[in-house]
């Protein structure tokens, strides 16, 4: 592609299936011979201590400098051990809004035709705060914190978002009636940014009944705006009324156009290192990247080949229902390009 410099970015393949499907996005990117050159970066065996975990300060570091990455998932054990990588990376790099498009693909028939969501979650704070401990023996306590400065900035971000392309509404999604306090604060946020936005339609929905909503007709919706843990699920139920995880993709942004592309999914450890994941859920986050490099020309090319390679209905992966590996999949989207 010429006139553009070659960028450098970070990639981490992460855990799992990651590798895997890391790959995917390394060989489609030469076949298209993207300007992009990969720092690439793993997870570490023994606790950094400047960040507490296992990712590494130079893998911080290299993020920081690039200013543009993308990564495969991570594991973290439940109920147990170190601190996760995810909370890590967001945290230590403010990467304070996760936005999650989920559009149905052409050809890949589901219950629903026409999904276009955007969810925007919050993705500092809330119960992913990882404030949590024992008050006494059979008595736990998790901190969730709200703060107005994080609210303020993903509400800002959430219809800055809307309006530059072109969307028309935006429902912040919430539980202010149990939790007067935090969600309450989030959605006053919300309004306040709102009200600079009177060409948006903007309306409040409580998180249950927007679960029931979404799934009766996900057309009532267009940008969803909340708070952490209630855009890790919402974005798992958007991911579901398309196909499933192996689909979506999305992008933590920071400040200053800091980006960390990522699917939505985990490291899928019921078929890790057996050649039946799906990559196109990293390869669209990758396509997000670019996106965001303005390197529309290349972005728009590897869309199109994965759009033409899942419409040709001969190369599903075992998530959609179909046979073929990973690495077959890839080749096909390379033969497609
Ligand atoms: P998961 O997303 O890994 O898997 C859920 C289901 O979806 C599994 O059946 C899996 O096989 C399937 N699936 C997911 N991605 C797929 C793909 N690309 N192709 C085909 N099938 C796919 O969720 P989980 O099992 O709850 O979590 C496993 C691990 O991943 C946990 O350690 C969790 O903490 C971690 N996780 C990491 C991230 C991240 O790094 N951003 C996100 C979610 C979960």
């Amino acid at each position: 592609f010429s006139g553009a410099g070659t960028i450098r970015a970070t990639l981490f393949p992460g855990d799992g299936i990651g590798p895997e499907i890391a790959k995917a996005v390394k060989q489609v990117f030469s076949a298209v011979q993207v300007p992009i050159e990969w720092e690439e970066h793993y997870v570490g065996t023994v606790v950094d201590p400047k960040t507490g975990s296992f990712i590494t300060w130079n893998s911080m570091e290299s993020v920081r400098q690039c200013g543009i990455g993308l990564k495969g998932p991570m594991a973290t054990p439940i109920g147990k051990g170190h601190k996760s990588l995810n909370l890590t990376l967001r945290k230590e790099l403010g990467l304070y809004a996760n936005v999650r498009p989920c559009l149905s693909i052409p050809g890949y028939k589901t219950r629903y035709d026409d999904v276009d969501l955007i969810t925007i979650r919050e993705n500092t704070e809330g119960e992913y705060s990882g404030l949590e401990h024992q008050v006494v023996r059979g008595v736990v306590e998790s901190l969730k914190i709200i703060t107005r400065q994080a609210s303020i900035r993903v509400a800002e971000y959430a219809f800055h978002y809307a309006k530059l392309h072109g969307r028309k509404r935006v429902s912040a999604i919430h539980k202010a009636n149990i939790m007067k306090k935090t969600d309450g604060l989030f959605l006053q946020c919300c309004r306040e940014v709102a009200e600079k936005y009177p060409d948006l339609v903007y309306e409040e929905v409580i998180i249950d009944n927007c679960c029931m909503m979404l799934v009766k007709n996900p057309a009532l919706f267009d940008v969803l705006v909340m708070p952490n843990l209630y855009g890790d699920i919402i974005s798992d139920l958007c991911a579901g009324l398309i196909g499933g995880l192996g689909l979506t993709p999305s992008g933590n942004i920071g400040d200053n156009g800091l980006a960390l592309m990522e699917a939505v999914h985990g490291t899928a450890p019921d078929i890790a290192g057996k050649n039946m994941a799906n990559p196109t859920a990293l390869l669209l986050s990758s396509v997000m990247m670019l996106k965001h490099l303005k390197m529309n020309e290349p972005a728009e090319k590897i869309h199109k080949s994965i759009l033409k390679t899942i419409a040709d209905g001969k190369w599903r992966t075992f998530d959609l229902g179909g046979s073929t590996s990973c690495s077959d999949y890839t080749k096909a989207v390379i033969d497609n390009l």
